[in-house]
């Protein structure tokens, strides 16, 4: 079952979503920044060729992939799209232990072989991520994974499997700690301004504002 590729215009960029097949249906993001051209993939968990055709519309070419996290179904694509676009990847230090770890994940989970990414660069703390006219925030935010983060852009923030509309990423999974996630989600959205659009690893987008009343009631809750 294929879904047809959303794009939506914010600002200076569009943002394409590709959401993959099953078992997860994962969102894989295409972010162009329309002044420039340039082109960020932000976890292509599989079907390279979809991403890439995506990608290579207009003639266009990736900058980089950036991962929110190392599960399989958020780095899957990887390898086959740097065969294509010869860039780095890159994410976070403390989520090295789950990237070394996806190729056995993957034999166990999925039955398939998913190979590590080509290229691979880790950055620690963080780090504003420059490029060519924009800059691109991180935000820590462990919980799910030992090394899990949010990519922030002007007014849109990719949230991987920290947060997901009205729900949150499971913490039984190696490395995961639900007092940890609670913690970065609610870090999360206190330092974001309300109209800001959130981008997940699986389901729909919504906004800073609704995520803040829906995340009041629900963090009673214990997700440990
Ligand atoms: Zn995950
Ligand atoms: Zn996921």
């Amino acid at each position: 079952m294929f879904s047809t590729n959303d794009s939506e215009i914010l600002g200076e960029f569009s943002v394409t979503t590709v959401i993959n097949t099953p078992p997860w249906y994962e969102n894989c993001y295409v972010i162009r920044h329309r002044p420039t051209g340039r082109q960020l993939v932000i976890d292509p968990g599989g079907e390279a060729d979809r991403i890439a055709a995506v990608v290579g519309a207009d003639g266009g070419t990736a900058s980089e992939i950036l991962l929110t996290h190392g599960h399989p179904d958020h780095l899957g694509g990887v390898y086959d799209l740097q065969a294509k676009f010869d860039v780095p990847c890159r994410a976070h230090q403390e989520e090295r232990p789950i990237i070394g770890s996806v190729a056995s994940w993957a034999g166990a989970l999925m039955r398939q072989r998913i190979p590590a990414p080509r290229r691979l660069e880790y950055f620690t703390g963080e780090p504003a991520l420059v490029y060519d006219g924009f800059d691109v925030g991180v935000l820590f935010t462990p919980g799910h994974t030992p090394g899990g983060v949010c990519y922030v852009f002007d007014g849109f923030v990719f949230t991987g499997d920290t947060l997901f509309n009205r729900g949150v990423g499971r913490t039984d999974l190696p490395g995961g700690h639900g007092p940890t996630l609670t913690a970065s989600i609610a870090r999360l959205l206190e330092s974001l301004t309300p109209s800001a659009r959130l981008y997940s690893g699986h389901g729909p987008a919504w906004t800073v504002a609704e995520a803040r009343t829906w995340w009041s009631q629900a963090a009673a809750y214990d997700f440990a």
